[in-house]
């Protein structure tokens, strides 16, 4: 028999209505006793004489705990489902219902009526499927359809290029002040995966990293390969370059939101007018002091990190630099104006203290009501009025 043909040809789940498969397949095991179960599965118990040699069942019809290796999987480290010794397939699609056999040796089969649109995986015992327990990727759509493609095998290469690529979103949006220079940069990141690092777009001729000689030379695409062509495509679609070349960098809000909660610590509540206006000028006087603070250093002279594991990485880390103390000396500054200056001649101060128009209060717009007949009309549970 012509092997690899009928190998290609049979990868495919062999369990009777099964037309939506799962990437990770199983060999039918060769222990006799184990192999009849899962035969009668396949064929709801209606076993035809003959059979192919080689047959699979797709991962979908597993119960969860059959996988020896779902964790793995799930964090994206394996590539495929691998099963526990003796497990057996179990579940099927809903749509066979009809079909379903009523031969005792079939009773393991679930049919479960489930009230979601894919009921692929979902059983009596578990709500939980495959997908539902995959690192959800909650970024733009672009991102979603480069990951689809990289768990085609023949695409694997772009698997280690995702988190980059998506940094590289940001960075063209960040680093860039007009359309087509995000296009330029957008665009350079083509020739960087092949390991070229100048390119024909005027606007962006040079990549800004230091060239040095990768230690991981496989990591580069090379084009013409499958994985390199479907990410050009995805890359360069004309709507994805429109949408390039209008994104804002949104950066700065993370200085704006840091100087939020510098005023946050000055002026923590309500103050009258001028002390509310004295704090916001403490805090504008520390946030352009601080703003730009550098790394930390430890005694040998070495930048300190500290490591993260913000919420929405779900379990990855990431360092982060530490800053330096901030500094006071805004606050020295003023002493010494206040000791040499305002101490000897106050006049002046004052005088442009007294310029500054101070707003009537807000419930100054509002008639006061005579105070006697406000307590008058109050009436508390235990003090009913003098009714
Ligand atoms: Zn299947
Ligand atoms: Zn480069």
């Amino acid at each position: 028999m012509q092997q690899t043909k009928q190998q290609t040809k049979s990868s495919r789940c062999a369990v009777v209505g099964c037309t939506d498969p799962h990437r990770s397949i199983q060999n039918v095991p060769a222990s006799e006793e184990t192999r009849a179960k899962w035969m009668d599965f396949i064929f709801e118990c209606n076993v035809p004489e003959r059979i192919g040699k080689i047959l699979f069942v797709c991962a979908n019809h597993f119960e969860l705990d059959c996988f020896a290796n779902l964790g793995q999987y799930n964090a994206g480290l394996a590539t495929r489902l691998t099963l526990q010794a003796v497990s057996v397939p179990s579940i099927r699609r809903i749509s066979d219902e009809g079909n379903a056999s009523t031969s005792g040796q079939c009773a393991r089969v679930h049919h479960v009526a489930c009230q979601t649109d894919r009921p692929k995986m979902c059983t009596v015992g578990t709500q939980l499927s495959v997908k539902t327990l995959r690192p959800h990727y909650k970024s733009t759509g672009l991102l979603k359809k480069l990951v689809k493609i990289a768990q085609n095998k023949e695409c694997e290469k772009l698997k280690k290029w995702l988190p980059s690529i998506k940094k590289h979103i940001y960075w063209t949006a960040a680093t860039s002040t007009s359309g087509p220079e995000r296009v330029a940069k957008w665009t350079s990141l083509l020739n960087h995966v092949q390991d070229i690092h100048s390119h024909d777009d005027p606007v962006f001729p040079q990549c800004l990293h230091p060239l040095r000689i990768s230690r991981d030379k496989s990591k580069w695409l090379t084009a013409g390969t499958p994985a390199f062509s479907r990410l050009e495509k995805v890359l360069t679609n004309k709507r994805v370059l429109k949408d390039v070349g209008k994104l804002s960098p949104h950066y700065q809000t993370s200085s704006l939101e840091s100087f939020h909660s510098v005023i946050l610590r000055f002026a923590h509540k309500n103050f009258p007018f001028l002390g509310m206006l004295c704090r916001l000028y403490l805090a504008v006087l520390h946030f352009n002091e601080n703003a730009g603070r550098p790394q930390a250093t430890s005694s040998a002279g070495e930048p300190l990190f500290k490591v993260n594991f913000p919420k929405y990485k779900k379990g990855e880390c990431t360092a982060k630099p530490v800053k330096a103390e901030p500094t006071f000396q805004y606050v020295d500054n003023l002493l010494d104006l206040i000791f040499h200056k305002v101490f000897q001649d106050p006049a002046p101060y004052v005088n442009e203290v007294l310029k500054i128009p101070i707003p009537a209060d807000l419930s100054a717009q509002f008639d006061k009501p005579d105070k006697r007949e406000v307590v008058a009309s109050y009436v508390s549970r235990f003090n009913q009025g003098q009714v």
